[in-house]
C-alpha cells in the first residue's frame, strides 16, 4: 500500500487516518515524494515549503494519539492557489507585482482548513489575478495537463486541477470567476465545483471581480469536493457579501437516494462551437440520469448569447477597479523610479503581465464618462435578464445539465495570442457566476485522443448538497474519476 497512497481520495485517506493504519506524516510525504518525482513535468505549483507541511502533518498525529482530532480533515494535505492568503506563505497571484510579497495573515478558508487540522501543502499556480482559461498567464511558468503535457490544464486554477490530476494533492481550493474552478477541472478530469455567491467567504482571496469571485473545492471524487466544501462554507463577519444561510451536512446528503427530478437541457448550450466528442459524451450522461428515472425538458435561457460579453464588462470593470490598489508604493513591486508619478507608472507598467494590462484598460473604458451607460450600466441589465432566466427555468426543473467546456484540453500556444477564442473558452461556464448560483463539474467522457470530458451541472441558489448528490449518482455508476494519468 505504501508506495500507492497518492492514489487514495481524501475521503479514504480519512478512514485510514480513523482506523489508524497511516499516520498524517506518512501520507503527505507520499504526495511530497509524488510531487517530487513529477513535478518537472506538471509544474503545478509556485511554491511550497516541505518542511512547513510536514510539521502540521505531525502536530495532526500528536492530536490523534491524543485522542483530540477536530474532524475528517485533520491530517488530510489541502492545496492552495496562490491568491487566497496564508500567513508567513508567498502570495504571488501568479504576478510579478506580487512576486516578493508574502501574506500577513490568513484567508478566512485557511483559518477554517487549519482549524481543522488540515495540512495546508504547497501554493499552485493560476493565470495572473486568476485572469485567463490555460493558466498560460502565470507570470511565472505554464502548467501541463497530466493527461497530455502539450496540452494547457485550463485555467485559472490551472495548478488545482493539474495537481489533482496528477495525484500530488488530494484536495485543493481554487477561485472561479467565469469558469476558473470548472473548466480545469473538466479538462483535467477532475471534480470542481463553484459555491452559490456568498456560500463560502472570500476574506483573504485577492479580489479580481467582487460581485462573481468564489472559493471553492477541486478534488477527484464528488465525496472529497463535499468534504472540503463543508469545511469552509458559512457566513463570516469579515466578508459583508457572505450570507447566513445554515450550511447543511453535505456529505449526509451524498448518502441520501436521489429521488426522480426534472433536468433541463438548455439548448442554447449545445449551439455551435461545441465539440462533437464533448456532444457525444454529454448526450451518454443525459441519457444515464433518464435511464435513473429522472424526466429530461428541454428548454430556453433565451439571454445566454449576451454572457460572455456582459461577462467581460462587468468582470474588466471590476478588475480595473480592484487592482488601482497596486501603485507601487504600499507594498509589492516598487519600479527603481524616485518621482511619485513615475513610480505609479512605471511599477504599473512593469508589474502587470499584458493579459492584466488589457483587462484594466477594457474595464477603465467601459467605466469612463460618457460610456459608462452605454457598456457597464447596459451590461448590468443584461446580467439581470441572464439572472432571471436561470430564475424562470428552475421554476420548471430542479437542475440544468450542460458541457462544462466546448471542447477538450487545448494544445499550448493555441489560443494564447487570441484573446477571443480564449474569451469562449469560458461560454458554458461564466453564467453561473452572472446569475450567483452553484455548479458542479465532474469527469463524464474522455475523447478519442484521452482527454477528459467534463459535464456541468446547475441548480438553484444553496443547491449544493442536491447537486453533489446528482453528481454522486453518476460518479457511483462510471469509473471516469478513477482512472489514472498516464504520467
Ligand atoms: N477565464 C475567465 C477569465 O479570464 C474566468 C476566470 C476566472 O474564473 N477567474 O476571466
Amino acid at each position: 500500500m505504501r508506495s500507492q497512497i497518492h492514489l487514495f481520495s481524501a475521503s479514504e485517506l480519512s478512514r485510514l487516518l480513523r482506523e489508524r493504519k497511516i499516520s498524517s506524516e506518512e501520507l503527505t510525504r507520499a504526495f511530497i515524494e509524488r510531487t517530487e518525482q513529477t513535478e518537472e513535468r506538471i509544474q503545478a505549483f509556485i511554491s511550497y515549503d516541505a518542511e512547513y507541511t510536514l510539521t502540521q502533518a505531525r502536530l495532526s498525529d500528536r492530536r490523534r494519539s491524543e485522542g483530540k482530532i477536530h474532524g475528517p480533515l485533520d491530517g488530510i494535505p489541502v492545496s492552495i492557489k496562490d491568491i487566497i492568503a496564508e500567513k508567513d506563505q508567498p502570495l504571488t497571484c501568479g504576478s510579478r507585482f506580487m512576486e516578493q510579497f508574502c501574506s500577513p495573515y490568513d484567508a478566512t478558508v485557511i483559518q477554517k482548513l487549519r482549524g481543522q487540522g488540515a495540512v495546508l501543502w504547497g501554493r499552485l499556480n493560476l493565470d495572473e489575478f486568476a485572469m485567463g482559461s490555460s493558466t498560460e498567464h502565470s507570470a511565472f511558468h505554464v502548467t501541463h495537463n497530466p493527461w497530455n503535457p502539450d496540452c494547457v490544464p485550463g485555467g485559472s486554477s490551472g495548478g488545482c486541477a493539474a495537481a489533482a490530476a496528477a495525484r500530488q494533492t488530494p484536495l485543493a481550493l481554487g477561485s472561479d470567476t467565469g469558469g476558473s474552478i470548472r473548466q480545469p477541472a473538466a479538462l483535467c478530469g477532475v471534480c470542481g465545483l463553484k459555491p452559490t455567491y456568498g456560500r463560502v467567504s472570500r476574506y483573504g482571496l485577492s479580489a479580481f471581480a467582487s460581485s462573481l469571485d468564489q472559493i471553492g473545492p477541486i478534488g477527484r471524487t464528488v465525496e472529497d469536493i463535499a468534504l472540503l466544501l463543508q469545511a469552509i462554507a458559512g457566513h463570516d463577519e469579515y466578508d459583508s457579501t457572505s450570507l447566513r444561510e445554515e450550511v447543511p451536512d453535505y456529505l449526509l446528503a451524498l448518502r441520501e437516494k436521489c429521488s426522480p427530478k426534472r433536468i433541463g437541457i438548455p439548448r442554447e448550450y449545445f449551439a455551435e462551437g461545441l465539440d462533437a466528442e464533448v456532444r457525444d459524451s454529454i448526450e451518454s450522461a443525459i441519457e444515464f440520469y433518464r435511464s435513473q428515472g429522472h424526466e429530461i425538458i428541454e428548454l430556453s435561457l433565451p439571454h445566454m448569447d449576451y454572457a460572455i460579453p456582459v461577462y467581460y464588462v462587468v468582470a474588466t470593470a471590476e478588475a480595473a477597479s480592484n487592482l488601482a490598489r497596486f501603485d507601487g508604493i504600499r507594498y509589492t513591486h516598487r519600479s527603481a523610479h524616485h518621482d511619485a508619478i513615475d513610480i505609479y507608472f512605471r511599477s504599473r507598467s512593469e508589474g502587470f503581465g499584458p493579459e492584466v494590462k488589457r483587462r484594466i484598460m477594457l474595464g477603465t473604458y467601459v467605466l469612463s464618462s460618457g460610456y459608462y451607460d452605454a457598456q457597464y450600466l447596459r451590461a448590468q441589465k443584461v446580467r439581470t435578464l441572464i439572472r432571471q432566466d436561470f430564475l424562470e427555468a428552475f421554476k420548471s426543473v430542479d437542475f440544468l445539465l450542460t458541457p462544462t467546456s466546448p471542447t477538450t484540453a487545448f494544445k499550448m500556444g493555441d489560443r494564447s495570442a487570441n484573446p477571443l477564442a480564449m474569451y469562449l473558452s469560458d461560454i458554458y461556464t461564466v453564467s453561473a457566476n452572472l446569475a450567483g448560483i452553484p455548479a458542479i463539474s465532474i469527469p463524464c467522457g474522455f475523447s478519442t485522443k484521452n482527454l477528459p470530458i467534463g459535464l456541468q451541472i446547475l441548480g438553484p441558489l444553496f443547491s449544493e448538497g442536491k447537486l453533489l448528490q446528482m453528481a454522486y449518482a453518476f460518479e457511483s455508476e462510471h469509473d471516469f474519476s478513477s482512472r489514472e494519468a498516464p504520467l
